[in-house]
């Protein structure tokens, strides 16, 4: 058997996934590993939605790699002709100084991305399943939308596998040596393979024994998600045609994101805490169960903020953030194996980044130009500070 590859990615959530979509038509022997099956629930890219927006209050330094991943999703739902995008539009509420509002506009008004800005009063009546303090204001990105989350990745997997790619599952990897000119790939079952580069997108293991030269930087942390149904009566305002994907940024500064069902087997509106109920924690393959006094909380919430769901969650899931110190991304080549390119920690808000970051990796794997700067998200920034 023949096992040497011109890039082998390793680890196949959502930035694996991308990465392997882009190289699989520019190169003759790709293959992609992960250590569990194609559809699993023990990293970070499980369950049906994500959200997709541009006026990013994080910062405009996203920017370029937000529109080159607009077009891929885009290209993606085009060239599997599935729809994998619910066009929702976004709603981004808070104080007016908050992080939230402040920082999606700045982001909208530098981009030119198409945005308005609401009054409470406004809010109210436009997007009457939200309840809003007077003082507070509502960005709207019409152009924002979910994900159809685990189906996107399932269609990069069949387009890298339409363009050739080889993949394994069940495959887990425990070792990159440096040898000759070539990466040596060493997995749990005992096979041995070769690579010309490697991408290694592990999200929250990858300080297990992959690239442990990033433990000091990294956090994998385990955070609940919830999903809420509508009250009786109550079902038409939460739709997917009438309820956009939202970020709620309440007086204390907690944060909570919520996206519509957009499949037929999902219990109601997504909700969680981006950053709240968070537990540092190793990943493993067994999840714990929610805690009761973090579903008391969320419930509370839900009933001032949407007082038309049900705030009892229907289900309550753990799931992992891959997190840094600044809660960006980590992304770059390692400097301790040749021609290896990694991508795995995006501190809870990196899927909607996928297509662009995986088309980046493969670019640099083949030894080409990444078509957006990953610079700002290199390790170094955070050597100085060591
Ligand atoms: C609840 C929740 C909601 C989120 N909402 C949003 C959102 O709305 N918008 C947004 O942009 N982002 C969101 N995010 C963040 C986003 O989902 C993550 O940034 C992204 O999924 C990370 O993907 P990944 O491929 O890096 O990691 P993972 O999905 O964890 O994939 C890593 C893969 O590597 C495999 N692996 C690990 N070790 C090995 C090994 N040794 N050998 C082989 N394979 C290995 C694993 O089996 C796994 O399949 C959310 C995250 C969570 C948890």
């Amino acid at each position: 058997m023949n096992n040497s590859y011109d890039v082998i990615v390793i680890g196949l959530g959502i930035m694996g996934a991308a990465a392997l979509w882009r190289v699989a038509p520019k190169c003759a022997r790709v293959l992609g590993v992960d250590a569990f099956g194609p559809s699993h629930c023990y990293g970070s890219s499980q369950g049906a939605s994500r959200i997709f927006r541009r006026a990013y209050w994080e910062g405009e330094k996203y920017l370029q790699l937000l529109n080159q991943a607009d077009l891929l999703w885009n290209e993606l739902e085009d060239v599997t002709e599935r729809r994998l995008l619910y066009r929702t539009g976004g709603v981004f509420i808070g104080a007016k100084s908050s992080r939230v509002v402040a920082g999606s506009i700045k982001t909208a008004k530098h981009g030119k991305i198409d945005h308005e800005v609401w009054m409470a009063s406004d809010a109210r009546k436009r997007m009457p399943a939200f309840n809003l303090q007077d003082e507070m204001l509502a960005v709207y990105e019409p152009g924002a939308y979910a994900i159809s989350a685990s189906e996107a990745r399932l269609w990069m997997l069949n387009e890298a596998v339409r363009c050739g790619a080889i993949t394994e599952f069940g495959n887990h990897v425990l070792k990159l040596e440096n040898h000759g000119t070539a990466i040596r790939v060493t997995t749990k079952n005992g096979r041995i393979y070769f690579a010309g580069s490697v991408i290694v997108t592990v999200g929250p293991w990858v300080t297990n024994n992959l690239m442990p030269e990033f433990k000091s930087f990294l956090e994998p942390r385990q955070v609940p998600i919830y999903w809420f149904k509508p009250k009786v009566g109550a079902d038409k305002l939460f739709s997917h045609e009438q309820f956009p994907v939202f970020l709620y940024e309440r007086e204390d500064s907690s944060l909570l994101y919520g996206v519509p069902s957009i499949v037929s087997n999902e219990l109601g509106v997504k909700i969680g805490f981006h950053n709240r109920q968070q537990n540092s924690i190793s990943p493993s393959w067994k999840s714990a169960p929610v805690q009761d006094m973090y579903k008391n909380e969320i419930s509370s919430i839900i009933q001032s903020i949407l007082p038309k769901l049900d705030p009892i969650p229907t289900q309550a899931k753990n799931c992992f953030y891959t997190m840094t110190r600044d809660e960006s991304f980590l992304i770059g080549i390692s400097k301790e194996f040749k021609s290896t390119y990694f991508a795995s920690a995006c501190s809870g808000h990196g899927f909607k980044f996928a297509p662009a970051i995986g088309d980046a990796l493969a670019n640099m794997a083949i030894a080409q130009k990444p078509n957006c700067s990953l610079l700002a998200f290199s390790a170094d920034r955070f050597n100085s500070s060591l």
